[in-house]
C-alpha cells in the first residue's frame, strides 16, 4: 500500500478548523487504539462504527488531526504510515515496532538525550526513534 503523503489540498468552506463528525469519530478511533493504526485500519473501524464518509474524507481527517497536533504519524519500517493520538501530550515520544504482529506502540519515553547534547550552532527540529523487537503479546505466545 503506498503512503499517503502531506498534500495542499485547500480546505472546503464546510470544514474549515471544525472538528467535523468524520474527524471527530477519527479522533475517537484512535484515542480509543492500543496501537497506532493504517489507514485501512483507521478506515476498518469507522466502518464498523457506522461511519458513511468516503476514503478521501477518512485521510484528510487524519490529516487533519496530525495538522493540528491531535495525532500523530509514525512511518515504519515496512513505510507504511501509521497514526495514533496520545492525549495531551507532544509527540516527542519513542515508538516500539514489533517485528511479529507489526504493530507499532507510542511508547511513554522521551526521545534520547542525543537531541539535547548537540554541539553549539547545532538545533533539533524533529527526532523519529524507533526501537524494534517483540510486544508483550508476541513475546508470550
Ligand atoms: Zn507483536
Ligand atoms: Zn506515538
Amino acid at each position: 500500500m503506498s503512503s499517503q503523503t502531506v498534500h495542499a489540498h485547500a480546505e472546503s468552506p464546510e470544514s474549515g478548523g471544525r472538528l467535523t463528525p468524520a474527524r471527530r469519530m477519527v479522533l475517537d478511533i484512535l484515542l480509543a487504539a492500543p496501537n497506532a493504526m493504517t489507514h485501512l485500519e483507521v478506515e476498518t473501524a469507522a466502518r464498523a462504527r457506522g461511519l458513511r464518509a468516503d476514503r478521501v474524507t477518512l485521510y484528510r481527517a487524519l490529516d487533519w488531526l496530525v495538522v493540528r497536533g491531535l495525532a500523530h504519524r509514525i512511518e515504519g519500517s515496512d513505510r507504511v504510515w501509521r497514526f495514533n493520538a496520545v492525549a495531551g501530550e507532544d509527540h516527542g515520544h519513542a515508538h516500539f515496532h514489533c517485528l511479529r504482529c507489526g504493530r507499532v506502540f507510542c511508547l511513554d519515553l522521551p526521545q534520547p538525550a542525543a537531541a539535547q547534547g548537540l554541539p553549539p550552532g547545532f538545533h533539533c527540529e524533529s527526532t523519529e526513534l524507533t526501537l524494534h523487537g517483540t510486544c508483550d503479546a508476541c513475546g508470550a505466545a
